[in-house]
């Protein structure tokens, strides 16, 4: 099994060549632009991810490597409705063609729908998971019923509580009240 340091130098070359997918993970902690964007359990958090290697020929029947890849996460965000930790899935499934230099990369963006990477023989793939499920975090993360909720209506009944107390005044009205 790839260790996280190999998946940080990948060659793309020699990767575009193989059919299997690589079914690879790393820790939460080691991807430090997505773990700051917890608020809790980043050490109990792994992000999983596939990536898939393959060449396709362009449109002059050239060869060129394309990587399929797949991630997701579970990752404690900050509820935008109550402020309290909600848990979210994240993934993300996406395509890339590889290009032989930023330059050309530049050159074709412009008129290409793809999406470009340039080619390494030391890719950082982890690094590209992160971007991508950087990427793909909710703008807005909400709970789907807030835990917050349990607590304002928890707050309402203090209240009614403190309402429902006797007043001084009744008390005494009561005191002055002859027993029967
Ligand atoms: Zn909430």
């Amino acid at each position: 099994m790839a260790t996280s340091t190999s998946y940080r130098k990948l060659s793309i070359a020699a990767f575009a060549l193989e059919t299997a997918p690589l079914q690879g993970q790393s820790p939460l902690a080691q991807l430090p632009r997505l773990a700051d964007e917890a608020v809790q359990a980043v050490a109990e958090r792994t992000v999983h991810f596939q990536a898939l290697g393959s060449m396709r020929s362009d449109s002059a029947g050239a060869p060129v490597p394309w990587l399929q890849l797949k991630g997701q996460v579970e990752i404690d965000l900050v509820c935008q409705r109550c402020l309290e930790p909600v848990t979210s899935q994240v993934q993300f499934d996406r395509e890339f063609r590889f290009v032989e230099s930023e330059e050309s990369a530049l050159a074709q963006d412009e008129d290409s729908e793809e999406d470009l990477l340039v080619s390494s023989p030391q890719f950082d793939l982890l690094e590209l998971v992160e971007d991508e499920l950087l990427m793909a975090l909710p703008v807005s993360p909400k709970h789907d019923k807030c835990p917050g909720d349990l607590k304002l209506s928890a707050v309402d009944a203090d209240f009614e509580a403190t309402s429902e107390r006797p007043n001084p005044f009744a008390k005494l009205a009561q005191l002055k009240t002859p027993k029967s």
